[in-house]
């Protein structure tokens, strides 16, 4: 838009987990993956980041450095520890009041755009844009509409309050960014989303990272047989990333060919996430139930070197979730040159694509059928891993930083063109009554 100031510095919100924790375990995911590599891109683009996050333990420092260009910024809201996803409700509006002392401590017009992710940031996004008379871009990451349709037997519905919540952060965005085309029209068809201000943004996998490489080597580093049939599953242990499915395909693999028994290991990398199957044992109660203790290896959460070993290491990585906005774990493993089956559901077949195997449904004897086709057939994993390398090509996280400063761009420009665009956000009128 020509005129339009350029945007110079991003409120990033990340209420309910910190950009600093390891991804992998109790609520730090995907999204804190996706924060800090975006964060630090804009950065390396001249765009100041500052990332709102709640402090979770006591002493922490206010601000944290990422890299220069991206600060860190712990808000107290609600006690440090002991206090679960579903009580921040609760906490919004003293981390709202928060944010909003940061800013009154700036100089004024400081932040030109507010950036949210997941609907509790959408909240406070909402209100901090409104008052700044900023655009608000916000990144849903997951849906509780979505993850209400395909629960997992025995897991929690999300509730009404978080369903309603995050409609409210739908009418109130400028922009809303949706990982795939999918994930776009759930929005829209289920929280009846404006489709204009809806954009798709792909996420990225970090290509210098995770590479292929040497499987042996690999394999020596982490204490694995050179000879076995790895199947790897990583993330947060929790019903709806159900890792249980894997174990029980392995187990009815193992019932079929017995001969297998000396030479397979199914490795579980991650922490607990939340409860049910997050409860530490309940996983490896589970394994001795099928018998296959012996070939199942827990492993804490890893770092991203160690991890792109993992992938290395591997002969597949299941990725057997109930709903997945996206499944950076499924781009990350191919991008290391290891095919994926996956649950053909969500973002799944585009992160997977044509280079691994889709499943539908949780079955059991479908998974241990799909992976033993994995495993035994080398000519077909030699042929999946070469077309894996070349799909996850196509996701970096340059590419979706650059997609989201087109996306900050077009949204401060609409601001700016449209004082009526403005005044509806002020006066809280929905778009819709203006023509
Ligand atoms: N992850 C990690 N170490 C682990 C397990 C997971 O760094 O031990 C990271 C993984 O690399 C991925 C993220 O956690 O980037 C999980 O993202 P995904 O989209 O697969 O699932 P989400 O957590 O968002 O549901």
């Amino acid at each position: 838009m020509p005129g339009a100031a350029p945007i110079r510095r991003v409120a990033m919100l990340s209420v309910h987990t910190s950009p600093l924790e390891q991804p992998g375990t109790g609520d730090a995911g995907g999204l804190n993956v996706y924060v800090v590599e975006v964060a630090k891109r804009l950065a390396a683009r001249g765009i100041e980041v500052e990332v709102f996050t709640r402090a979770t333990t006591g002493g922490l420092p206010p601000e944290v450095e990422l890299v220069p260009g991206v600060q860190v910024r712990h808000v107290t809201a609600g006690p440090y520890e002991g206090l679960g996803k579903e009580d921040l409700p609760g906490q919004l509006c003293a981390f709202a009041a928060g944010v909003m002392r940061a800013e009154a401590a700036r100089p004024e017009g400081w932040y030109d755009l507010v950036h949210s992710h997941y609907w509790l940031s959408g909240q406070v996004g909402w209100l901090a844009a409104d008052r700044w008379r900023v655009p608000l871009v916000h990144t849903m990451h997951t849906m509780a509409r979505v993850k209400n349709i395909h629960l997992a037997k025995g897991d929690t519905p999300e509730p009404t309050g978080r369903e309603i919540g995050e409609a409210q952060v739908v009418e109130a965005a400028d922009r809303l960014v949706a990982n795939t085309d999918g994930e776009a029209r759930e929005l829209i068809d289920l929280y009846d989303a404006d489709p204009a201000r809806v954009r798709v943004v792909p996420p990225g996998v970090d290509l210098g990272t995770f590479t292929p490489g040497d499987a042996a080597a690999a394999r020596a580093e982490l204490g694995l047989p050179a000879d076995a049939h790895v199947l790897l599953f990583v993330g947060r242990i929790q019903p709806l990333k159900a890792p249980d499915v894997l174990l029980k395909a392995a187990a009815d693999l193992l019932a079929r060919r017995p001969a297998l028994r000396e030479h397979l290991v199914v490795a579980v990398v991650g922490g607990p996430s939340g409860t049910g199957l997050a409860k530490p044992k309940a996983l490896q109660k589970l394994a001795d139930r099928l018998g296959i203790t012996p070939q199942v290896r827990f492993v804490p959460p890893a770092a991203r070197e160690r991890l792109a070993q993992w992938y290395r290491a591997a002969d597949l990585v299941a990725v057997p979730s109930y709903s997945e906005s996206f499944g950076l774990v499924a781009v990350e493993a191919q991008a290391c040159g290891t095919p994926v089956v996956a649950a053909a559901v969500g973002g799944l077949p585009t992160a997977v694509g044509d280079s691994g195997i889709l499943v539908d449904g949780h079955d059991t004897t479908d998974w241990s059928h799909a992976i033993e086709s994995l495993i035994s057939d080398p000519a077909l994993r030699a042929d999946l891993s070469r077309t894996a390398v070349r799909h996850a090509a196509q996701f970096s996280w340059d590419h979706t930083t650059e997609r989201l400063v087109e996306v900050y761009a077009e949204a401060h420009a609409a601001r700016t063109a449209s004082p009526i665009e403005d005044a509806r956000v002020l006066a809280g009128i929905p778009a819709a009554v203006i023509p």
